[in-house]
């Protein structure tokens, strides 16, 4: 009868990796979101040369997308195989390079330097390692974090913020009796008092 059944609920870092394995990853999407296309004057605000956030970011193609337009893009993903199939799949050169100040972490970077692909745990990062953002890209993230870490994570991608950014978030409005994701219902009022 409400969204009980879902805040106790939790996926873990292995749950994820084993979705990239299994292939089983229905939230992939090969083209463009169009609310980006939609609201990209917003993220951009007419600005060139921005640098761009992509929590948990997958292997989102809109990475490629602002890329090319000139921006600089800096996502964080768990899954090695994501970012791996990212760059293979856009024909991208790239390097890795661990990330000194988070053991067991890695820099996929590409060749041309405006793809920086951090993979470890979002609440590995903070302001020191991955700098300020001029805008954040969030789609398939909030809705995806454990609802335990919600508060967390909203607070963390604040510091990661400079005072003039966009934050574009993609929610799904749905009934969370009916269906069981994407993987957590968020809603509207939640998002407002988080932020
Ligand atoms: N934003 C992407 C992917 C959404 S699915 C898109 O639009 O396609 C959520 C992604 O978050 C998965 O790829 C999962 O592996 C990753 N993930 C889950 N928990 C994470 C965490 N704590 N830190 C970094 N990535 C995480």
């Amino acid at each position: 009868t409400d969204i009980g059944s879902q805040k106790d609920r939790v996926v873990t870092e292995e749950e994820w990796l084993q979705k990239w394995e299994m292939g089983n990853i229905g939230f992939h999407k090969e083209q463009v979101h169009p609310l980006l296309q939609k609201y990209l004057d917003v993220l951009l605000s007419g600005k060139s040369g921005l640098r761009i956030f992509f929590p948990l970011c997958g292997k989102a193609v809109e990475m490629k997308w602002l890329a090319d337009m000139g921006h600089s893009v800096v996502g964080v993903e768990v899954s090695e195989q994501a970012l791996k199939e990212f760059f293979s799949e856009h024909s991208l050169p790239y390097c890795e390079e661990p990330v000194p100040e988070i053991s067991g972490a890695k820099k996929l970077q590409s060749t041309s330097g405006n793809i920086s692909l951090y993979c470890c745990s979002i609440y590995d990062l903070s302001s020191s390692i991955v700098g300020k953002f001029d805008g954040v890209w969030d789609r398939g993230a909030l809705v995806a974090v454990n609802p335990c870490d919600r508060q967390r994570y909203v607070s963390l991608m604040i510091t990661l913020m400079e005072k003039s950014s966009s934050y574009l978030l993609v929610t799904v409005s749905y009934d969370p009796n009916k269906h069981e994701g994407p993987p957590f219902y968020v809603p509207e009022s939640e998002i407002k008092s988080l932020f």
